[in-house]
């Protein structure tokens, strides 16, 4: 350990959508530098593959199986999640899916789906993160998964965008709100990172042509970039820090 404050032995993280890509790059990043880790996600094969890379770390990781767009299934793991490990430190609402479509003829359904994952999803796990840490008394960490689909129009993808765009907002206001409990609420914002979601596009000619090219970095994100940020913002480093967006794009955004 070269910077102390990093050293987050003792602590215990919960990333929801910790079973791939950014949140398993994510609790990679946490188990490595000594926290406990519990990880959500909807498939039990995922979930058994990822507590096998994690558990390589040597600190206590477990699984459960969790839809965070079902409220009640929240409350519930929540609670089983603290019973395990006795609390919850760091919060990582990260579980999110996508979805496009031309917006003339974007399906009803599919604009629910990805407003009750991406957007309840986060309200229903920061509500019983809040809860939890306001009740324990000794502070506590909201980290969102954001989207530079916030930033930029993105075509085709309002729904997404629209629930990424909301996600700032809340965690803006609950940073102001918690500050008193001494939590703090930050948003990661990733812009274009190869995992499950886009890997449609890896590899596309012309989507590598058209959006690759300007990415001043000239490279997908992968999922251990994110690995850094997380344990930030879970550590005693990150104290002073709430209401921010990390906009983790290669420079995507500033071109
Ligand atoms: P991914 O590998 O497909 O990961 C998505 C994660 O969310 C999986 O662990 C998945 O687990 C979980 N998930 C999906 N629906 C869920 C539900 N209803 N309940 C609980 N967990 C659920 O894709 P990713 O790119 O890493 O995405 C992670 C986050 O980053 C998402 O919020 C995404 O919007 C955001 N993001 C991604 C990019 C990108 O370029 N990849 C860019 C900006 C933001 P199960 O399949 O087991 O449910």
């Amino acid at each position: 350990m070269t910077y102390k404050q990093f050293d987050l032995t003792g602590k215990v993280a919960l990333i929801t959508g910790g079973n791939s890509g950014i949140g398993l790059g994510m609790a990679s990043g946490l188990a490595e530098a000594g926290a406990s880790i519990c990880i959500w996600g909807t498939s039990k094969e995922k979930n058994i593959s990822a507590k096998k890379i994690l558990d390589k770390f040597g600190t206590q990781i477990i699984s459960f199986s969790c839809d965070v767009s079902n409220e009640n299934e929240v409350n519930d793991v929540f609670l089983e999640t603290v019973k395990i490990f006795g609390k919850v430190d760091a919060c990582f609402a990260n579980a999110g899916v996508g979805g496009s479509a031309e917006f003339a003829d974007f399906p009803t359904d599919l604009w629910h789906k990805i407003i009750n994952i991406n957007l309840n999803g986060t309200f229903y796990t920061f509500r019983a993160a809040s809860r939890h840490m306001i009740d324990r008394g000794v502070g506590g960490r909201l980290i969102a998964t954001s989207s530079t689909a916030a930033i930029h129009g993105a075509a085709r993808s309002e729904a997404y965008a629209a629930s990424k765009g909301a996600i700032i907002t809340m965690v803006r206001g609950l940073a102001v709100e918690l500050a008193r409990y001494g939590i703090t609420a930050n948003s990661i914002v990733p812009g274009w990172v190869e995992t499950a979601m886009t890997s449609p596009r890896v590899g596309d000619p012309k989507f590598e042509d058209r959006v690759m090219k300007r990415v001043p970095l000239r490279r997908w994100g992968k999922p251990e970039d994110f690995a850094g940020i997380a344990v930030y913002l879970a550590s005693d480093a990150s104290s002073y820090q709430t209401g921010e967006e990390f906009v983790i794009d290669g420079g995507y955004t500033r071109f």
